[in-house]
């Protein structure tokens, strides 16, 4: 019996090491780039994430980023668009830091036919990350301004994989939708779809994930419903150890109830941040208690992250926040 605790210590050692070897030295830092400093709010969806060797990567800039020369993002290596709803891709903007109120933020600048991610795109000179048939659309749209559609737009669709510096880029399945709306067209298209309710064909939507030199493999749910993919590919192949989770719910994602079974069952991080959460998750930088993000944290088995704008997380190479959480 002794030899048997033994020899199970020694595997649980080994264990442990092996997961040291995977990791690498520093953090990754992760910040909210939301419509009101220090809280979560309807609209936030961009996240900035910085690997350690100081690469910068932006994921679905939407409304909140304001504009390319908003003095949050810094460098940008890359942009990574899940898919082209207005609220990623960016129809609108915020005229300035902390417009509107956190449950109504002023998103009062149109900033369309271009997108606030073309925008960035052009200004950064970074490429977006894209799967799907976004990548012919996005190519197009650059070109007619000016930019370098190979330097500036990348396409991974499910299952390719790319590198931005030390950073590992996979894209992964969403199941959700991704008609483009007709406002990012020219005028002449955009009316005739205006007129029968349809919006452009630009393929599937995506999540990613992201596998930083640290050994952070982080999972971008982009918008999504719960798919078998999380548990086979997200978890089975990637073995993500950190969840950056849409948590709305009604009527377009997985609300609380299904993003706590999509961490607990499929994807199984050893964290999670909560985002797309679609209400003023938090009051003077505290979580509301009877939002749905509260209701998420109650039913996740792993620690919750609210992303409060501006605030910058450090996760460490085995997925737990070590520091600004
Ligand atoms: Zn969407």
């Amino acid at each position: 019996m002794r030899v048997l605790l033994a020899s199970l210590a020694a595997a649980a050692l080994a264990g442990c090491a092996a997961t040291a070897q995977n990791a690498g030295p520093g953090t990754v830092k992760i910040t909210s780039l939301g419509s009101h400093d220090g809280e979560l709010c309807p609209l936030d969806r961009a996240i900035v994430f910085e690997d350690p060797d100081g690469t910068r990567i932006l994921y679905d800039a939407g409304r909140t980023v304001r504009g390319p020369a908003d003095p949050r993002l810094g460098k940008i290596d890359a942009i990574l668009l899940s898919h082209v709803h207005g609220d990623h891709l960016g129809d609108l903007i915020q005229p300035s830091a902390n417009a509107g109120t956190c449950p109504r933020p002023d998103f009062s600048v149109n900033v369309t036919p271009n997108s606030n991610m073309v925008n960035i795109a052009m200004a950064k000179q970074a490429p977006m990350i894209v799967g799907g048939e976004m990548g012919s659309f996005l190519s197009a749209k650059v070109g007619s301004l000016g930019g370098d559609p190979a330097k500036l737009v990348r396409l991974v669709r499910f299952g390719a994989q790319t590198m931005v510096g030390k950073v590992m880029v996979a894209g992964v399945p969403a199941v959700h939708s991704n008609g483009l709306p007709p406002a990012f067209l020219p005028k002449e298209q955009a009316q005739a779809l205006q007129a029968t309710g349809l919006t452009a064909y630009v393929g599937e939507p995506g999540g990613f994930v992201l596998r930083f030199s640290n050994g952070l493999t982080a999972y971008l749910s982009g918008d999504t419903g719960i798919t078998a993919e999380q548990d086979l590919v997200v978890r089975g192949h990637y073995k993500a150890n950190l969840a950056v989770m849409n948590i709305g719910g009604f009527p377009f994602t997985t609300g609380p109830i299904e993003s706590a079974y999509v961490v607990n069952e499929l994807v199984r991080p050893a964290s999670v941040i909560a985002t797309h959460v679609n209400e003023p998750a938090t009051v003077n930088g505290k979580v509301a208690p009877n939002s749905k993000t509260a209701a998420f944290i109650q039913q996740a088995k792993m620690p919750v992250h609210v992303p409060l704008s501006g605030k910058t997380m450090q996760f460490d190479g085995a997925g737990r926040c070590v520091s600004g959480c």
